[in-house]
């Protein structure tokens, strides 16, 4: 016997989340704001509510993948009463501060509360190499957890609301400032007509061959501890000149690669390898 799932918003990721909720057998009932969403979902099996009233009454487990906290609160605000003994699942991506509120708003109206961040595409739900996040009620995650494996491999955090969140935020975090290093690279090398698909074999080994490092990093800023016996930050930030320096010459905008110079520098200047610590300064140290 399956729980009876509702999702509600049928964007790329809620179309995804939906389906893979009916392949897995599970009761799915659907809403969306704009209409005609649903229709593959129906099609293969999706109760189609007229209303985010009946969509969130029909099943014990709402889910809801909307754009923003925003069209969260547009959406649930005025249905609120409806989730009393329900559990909430928010996979909208948001901050923090965003996720405690809603799971403060969830237990005002008596509705269990699990904030999550899908570190997934659509194409990779249903699939075993995409992982959910989830913060927030361990009774809930504990009653769910199998329905919730449908869609991705769920990982319980914390049950402070807004961890989920912050590893989400912090995970893009690291995913972009890599892209960003991987666009300059490939714009560096087109500056001198090499087609990036040619070089790009040897970025993807060169970080591969560099990834492992973050591991040092992470544990000299826990320790406090220079991480820079092998590759001094001195000697990093004056070969880093040579990078902008090069980017300049060949027309090549520095945007992507300025930020890291200045820290570099920072560093030179406070004597310290510890390029976490003089990013988190402004907080308060780790609990
Ligand atoms: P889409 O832009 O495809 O869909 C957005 C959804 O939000 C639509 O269902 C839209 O409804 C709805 N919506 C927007 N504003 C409102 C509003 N004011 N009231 C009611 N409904 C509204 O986005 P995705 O499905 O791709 O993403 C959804 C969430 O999932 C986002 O928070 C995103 O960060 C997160 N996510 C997405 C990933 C991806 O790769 N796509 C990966 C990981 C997380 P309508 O059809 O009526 O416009």
């Amino acid at each position: 016997e399956r729980t009876p799932v509702t999702v509600i918003g049928l964007g790329a990721m809620g179309r995804a989340l939906a389906g893979a909720f009916l392949d897995s057998g599970h009761p799915t009932t659907v809403w969306n704001r704009s209409p005609g969403r649903a229709d593959a979902l129906a099609a293969r099996g999706a109760a189609v509510a007229a209303t985010a009233a009946e969509a969130v009454t029909a099943s014990p487990l709402v889910v809801v993948c909307l754009l923003d906290d925003a069209s969260v609160h547009q959406v649930l605000d005025p249905v609120a009463s409806t989730l009393t003994g329900r559990t909430l699942v928010n996979l909208t991506n948001g901050t923090p501060a965003q996720a405690r509120e809603t799971a403060d708003w969830a237990a005002w109206h008596a509705a269990d509360y699990l904030d999550g961040g899908i570190m997934a595409t659509p194409p990779l739900i249903g699939r075993p190499e995409g992982f959910i996040l989830y913060s927030g009620s361990r009774t809930a995650f504990d009653a769910h957890e199998r329905t919730l494996a449908a869609l991705a491999r769920p990982s319980y955090l914390h049950s402070d609301p807004g961890r989920a969140a912050l590893y989400d935020l912090a995970l893009l975090s690291g995913m972009y400032g890599m892209f960003g290093g991987v666009y300059h690279a490939l714009a560096l090398v087109r500056s001198e007509r090499v087609p990036a698909k040619e070089f790009a074999p040897l970025l993807e080994a060169w970080l591969t061959a560099m990834l492992p490092a973050l591991h040092i990093d992470a544990a000299g800023a826990d320790s406090g501890e220079r991480t820079d016996a092998d590759a001094s930050i001195a000697m990093q930030a004056t070969g880093y000149v040579n990078l902008l320096d090069t980017s300049r010459a060949q027309g090549v905008s520095t945007e992507m690669v300025e930020a890291m110079g200045a820290l570099l520098n920072r560093a030179v200047a406070e004597d310290t390898s510890d390029l976490v610590g003089l990013l988190a300064a402004e907080r308060a140290p780790a609990k």
